[in-house]
């Protein structure tokens, strides 16, 4: 625990220690002298003290100062119970306190505030009835009970007032005159009553707030199932405090009666109580029993059940009985919550304090109701404080998993940029090497010259192209001559080296506008677009005559040199209506024509 939380039970313990004044000193005279250190235009003062007591006896004021002369009446300690003043629960009595007002108050407008009495009660200031609560009477059939707050205003016009209260209590566990009641400036009073009502109202309208966000949230983050328990939780003790002190409801609701209001207390308390024990259970899923919550939460069942079928008398009476049973509750929470922090469980140790501080104003107010001693109520703070500690908790975890959400985030974009880049490097480089594979397909290996496939490619195109396919082709078939012969007699190796010769220098010898390739081992192809015959004729002979001044040597050859035969066709049709295999075929037929003529010639 840090050490504010030292602190918070410190100024506890001192409350409890030393509760605000109702000793039980029976002073001579039950006056109320105004202590000239008071000031009264700031502050009300208790009427708590020594009063004068006739017992079973409804007194009108004018009775009473007759009383009062003869020296009759008991002098006992407010604010108490009938059984402690003469051991009866149900019963009536009347009680008088004389207040002596400093002079300069004199002709001002006081009020005595009731925060609120489980007895009725007819408040008199000397002959003047000015609150009033219920039904006062002498009998069970007589007396009606309201609770809720009330003040009686009068003008002050001498020096010492009488203040009377009848009081009458058939239905309650504990009658008499209960709860302290103030007096004061009517200023003052009211602010007073205003202020706590003031503050109620904000702490219930935040927690009602903050459960219904917790609430609305947790459905739609469904893993927060705790939080989804605890928003219902907060909600229903924002109005559960309206039945409490200082009884708002019965500010808002006039119409319900003092024993509805009470059961309805008492049920939103079970229920608050009964959502808190699935709430630690949740929280502490792991180490809070199951069948130890579902006992706990039937036991509080059975307690709703009981309350909205019984009297206050019977089940407020159950109710405090059984508060000793719930200590062996506190303990297993106890238990549940170090094994917490033992395992290190996310904020087990900002929960204990919550949870401790919820356990303070639940026994406080338990104290407070047994009036066991006079204070605030304080689980309705408690329940802030608490709450606000969860809104912590929730609010870092969420700051926290939107963070780690973001961070992902940029780490996967910061990933996914870089994806990008390698793909569009690969994909250049795939592109690169199917541009080369490409390229290659179309290229003969050994002669760099275009192949086969690329002369096909090129007819195509050809026959596409607008330009081309209106006119006639010429066709050049050439082949090496007793080129078997060169292999067998200088070999397979200088045979290919020659090839590449014979291509580059095919090559070299043509114009721009026809498409040499490599048609099949030692033949050769050219197609001349719209070229005559002549000129076809002309250009196959200037490619012969390339060949022949190479001077390659070949003496297998009847020339000793090695030349080329060539067959030249041109088609008469454009080249759209030409069959091109057929007049590839023509030119290769002309070229045999050669090579049966003694080869190294064009013909056509
Ligand atoms: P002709 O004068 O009638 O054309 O006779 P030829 O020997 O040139 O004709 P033939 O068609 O009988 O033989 C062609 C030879 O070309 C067969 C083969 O060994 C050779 N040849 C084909 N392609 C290649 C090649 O890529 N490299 C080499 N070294 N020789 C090839
Ligand atoms: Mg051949
Ligand atoms: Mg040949």
């Amino acid at each position: 625990m840090s050490k504010r939380n030292y602190m918070f039970l410190f100024v506890f313990i001192i409350m409890v220690l030393f509760p605000k004044p109702g000793s039980s000193t029976i002073h001579a005279e039950a006056a109320n002298l105004i202590d000239s250190e008071v000031n009264l235009d700031t502050s009300s003062i208790s009427l708590d003290g020594d009063w004068y007591m006739f017992q079973e006896q409804l007194l009108s004021p004018e009775q009473i100062k007759q009383r009062l002369d003869r020296l009759e009446g008991k002098i006992v300690t407010i604010p108490n119970s009938f059984d402690t003043h003469f051991d009866k629960v149900n019963s009536f009595a009347t009680y008088t306190k004389r207040i002596d007002i400093p002079e300069e108050y004199i002709g001002r407008t006081f009020g005595i505030h009731v925060p609120f009495q489980y007895s009725a009660y007819r408040l008199y200031v000397d002959e003047k009835l000015v609150a009033r609560n219920g039904t006062v009477g002498t009998n069970s059939e007589e007396h009606r009970a309201e609770m809720g707050p009330d003040t009686g205003y009068f003008v002050v016009n001498s020096p010492t007032v009488y203040v009377t209260m009848q009081v009458s209590s058939f239905d309650h566990i504990r009658g008499g005159f209960e709860n302290s009641i103030t007096f004061g400036l009517t200023s003052v009073i009211n602010k007073e009553f205003y202020r706590t009502v003031t503050w109620t109202l904000f702490l219930n309208g935040s927690i009602f707030i903050t459960g219904l966000f917790m609430f609305i949230l947790s459905i739609y983050r469904r893993e927060e199932k705790a939080y989804f328990i605890f928003g219902l939780f907060a909600m229903l003790i924002s109005v559960r405090s309206l039945f409490a002190v200082p009884f708002i409801y019965t500010l808002m609701f006039l119409n319900i009666d003092w024993v509805w209001g009470t059961r309805l207390e008492y049920i939103l308390t079970l229920l608050t109580s009964a959502l808190y024990v699935i709430f630690l259970w949740k929280f502490h899923e792991k180490y809070f029993n199951k069948n130890v919550m579902y006992f706990i939460v039937s036991v509080h069942a059975v307690l709703v059940f009981v309350t909205l079928f019984t009297q206050p008398i019977l089940f407020q009476d159950l109710y405090f009985k059984g508060m000793l049973f719930s200590i062996p509750y506190f303990i297993y929470v106890l238990y549940v919550i170090i094994i917490s922090i033992k395992n290190q469980l996310t904020y087990a140790k900002l929960n204990v304090v919550g949870i401790i501080i919820i356990f303070i104003g639940f026994f406080n107010d338990y104290a407070v109701g047994q009036n066991l001693y006079q204070f605030y109520n304080l689980m309705l703070p408690a329940v802030m404080l608490y709450i606000l500690i969860h809104v912590y908790i929730m609010g870092r975890d969420f700051a926290k998993y939107k963070n780690d959400t973001l961070i992902l985030n940029e780490q996967l974009l910061t990933l996914n940029a870089s994806l990008d880049r390698k793909v569009y490097k690969r994909t250049k480089e795939l592109e690169k090497a199917n541009a080369q594979l490409a390229k290659l397909a179309y290229i003969d290996g050994l002669t760099k010259v275009p192949n086969r496939h690329a002369l096909n490619r090129q007819i195509e195109k050809m026959k596409l192209d607008s330009d081309n396919r209106c006119l006639p082709i010429s066709v050049m078939m050439f082949d090496v001559d007793y080129f078997k012969q060169y292999n067998d007699h200088y070999g397979h190796i200088a045979g290919d080296e020659v090839l590449r010769q014979v291509a580059q220098a095919m090559e070299s010898a043509l114009p721009k506008d026809c498409f040499f390739a490599r048609y099949g081992g030692e033949e050769f192809v050219i197609i001349l677009k719209n070229a005559s015959l002549d000129r076809a004729i002309l250009l196959a002979e200037k490619v012969r005559k390339k060949i022949e001044r190479e001077q390659i040597a070949h003496v297998k050859s009847e020339y000793e040199i090695l030349t080329i035969s060539v067959g030249v066709t041109t088609s008469t049709a454009p080249l759209e209506e030409t069959d091109v295999n057929e007049l590839i075929q023509e030119a290769d037929e002309l070229l045999y024509v050669s090579k049966r003529n003694g080869r190294n010639q064009v013909v056509y």
